[in-house]
């Protein structure tokens, strides 16, 4: 147990850096050297907590309710001349399949592209079979190139001018055809370009029209449970059974996946530096790029997140309750606890607020950990969004159609030591109850750490040597929202 103590841990640490430093510099110094300030880093406070304990108050008065509105909504019904760069039309590439190998170029072989789209297809007619709404459960087959390259949104305008069309979309320069998928990849250009790595993006862009929702996942590096949850939801959509569109970045943060870290490279978090800034810091120039060229074409956004290091989190959605287009969002996620918190600023979610997107942090389990029953949940509840959102039809089985709403506070151990907890994620608990123990391990002191209120553990810290002040408990007591109707 005395192998715990910070002392124990920290001091071999101090030795070893401070050793280090006199060597001459190879990767296993830079390594060495990242994972000991990390550790500094890990001990403190995260968006985990912060997030809650800097929220405005949840306001139980929804007429001043703050109104978002999105500025490309209106005319959204295709990009405009905005991009005056030559724009290539991506292939369909059925997700199911086994992806190529990754890189741009290899996705988008010039002849291949153009030689199968650059002649403005004639389009066939539409055959009635094409409004027929499918069973489900059926095997849809694959969509060919053929059908890709004859958008059906000439033909339904043909047929009646006033309905809405299926559009195509143009995203890092490349048009993506309404009925087809693709992979298309985000650099952010800071990178010495031969050497420059990009993050694979997923489009699937519906053979009807609807809202684009964006998913985006380890904006936190280390935080491996969204990725996944991206993946599935992303391989598992049907372009010609879908209204609207679904671009999905698994891998937002590369840098830091890649080095198992929350952060990036300059050590700065990604999720402080949005919308960014094109002058500024990396952080604020890889923020700026993201957001400007994939977050901007969303209508609506879920970032997906863990706890970090060392807490774990209750499947829940972080979002902004005082903003009327917000509360209906969330409506639509089966099965998850809401936690009201305005967020804090140069978060991706508030950016996206900002810029007039509906948007809602996700937060599943734990950081550096892939936990298959928080995966589930936040696939289930992505799948039961879109169907609330009219984007999918599965014949959703809702278990409990509303989501649960939570007012909640963390509580802070009172004292260092060892953290036993007595109390499981999920857990209700009672005022009073024991959640936890800290022990000494040198005095063998006993602190109880005890619920203030009654509630929900809906975010925990795991059993490890904590400080006084350590955010322990995250308590969610349910609380109403009021309706807007
Ligand atoms: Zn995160």
């Amino acid at each position: 147990m005395s192998m715990n103590h910070p002392l124990s841990t920290l001091l071999p640490r101090i030795l070893l850096a401070s050793l280090l430093y006199c060597l001459p510099c190879t990767p296993a110094l830079a390594e060495s050297q990242l994972e000991f300030e990390e550790t500094e880093t890990e001990a403190a406070d995260d968006e985990n907590v912060e997030d809650i304990e800097s929220s405005k108050p949840l306001r139980k008065n929804i007429d001043h309710a703050r109104k978002i509105s999105h500025p490309d909504q209106a005319g959204a019904s295709e990009d405009p001349e905005s991009s005056p760069k030559k724009k290539k039309i991506a292939p369909h590439i059925n997700l199911k399949e086994l992806a190529p190998p990754p890189g741009v170029q290899s996705f988008f072989p010039e002849t291949g592209a153009s030689e199968t789209l650059e002649p403005e297809p004639e389009p066939e007619p539409k055959t009635a079979t094409e409004t027929t709404p499918k069973d489900p459960n059926e095997v849809t087959p694959t969509v060919s190139h053929d059908q890709a390259s004859n958008p059906e949104s000439t033909n339904a305008s043909d047929t009646d001018p006033t309905k809405e069309v299926a559009r195509t979309i143009t995203l890092l320069g490349t048009e993506i055809m309404p009925g087809t998928s693709t992979r298309l990849s985000w650099s952010s250009g800071m990178q010495i370009a031969g050497l420059s790595q990009s993050t694979p993006v997923l489009v699937v862009n519906g053979s009807k029209p609807g809202p684009t929702l964006c998913l985006t996942g380890a904006v936190h590096g280390d935080e491996l449970n969204g990725i996944e949850i991206v993946r599935r939801t992303l391989y598992d959509l049907d372009p010609e059974m879908l209204a609207g569109q679904v671009i999905g970045v698994p891998i937002v943060n590369l840098q830091g996946f890649q080095q198992g870290s929350r952060y990036l490279s300059d050590r700065r978090d990604l999720n402080r530096h949005f919308p960014g800034n094109p002058t500024g810091n990396l952080a604020d120039r890889i923020a700026y790029s993201l957001f400007n060229e994939i977050i901007s074409h969303c209508t609506m956004l879920v970032d997906i997140h863990t706890g970090s290091l060392k807490r774990t989190n209750l499947p829940q959605l972080r979002a902004d309750m005082n903003i009327a287009e917000v509360r209906t969002f969330v409506k639509g996620f089966d099965r998850m606890a809401v936690v009201h918190s305005s967020g804090t600023g140069g978060m991706l979610r508030t950016a996206a607020l900002d810029a007039g997107i509906i948007a809602v942090s996700m937060e599943s389990g734990e950081s550096l950990r892939i936990q298959e029953k928080q995966i589930k949940a936040g696939v289930n509840s992505l799948n039961s969004l879109m169907e609330k959102q009219n984007m999918i039809s599965r014949l959703f089985v809702w278990g409990k159609p509303e989501p649960v709403y939570y007012d909640s506070y963390w509580i802070r151990a009172e004292h260092a030591g060892i953290l036993f907890s007595k109390k499981k994620l999920g857990d209700r608990v009672i005022k009073g109850q024991v959640l936890g123990v800290v022990t000494d391990p040198i005095t063998n002191a006993s602190h109880a750490i005890h619920a203030r209120a009654t509630g929900r553990i809906i975010g925990m810290a795991v059993d490890q040597v904590v400080m006084a002040g350590f955010a322990a408990y995250h308590i969610g007591a349910e609380t109403e929202i009021p309706d807007e109707e």
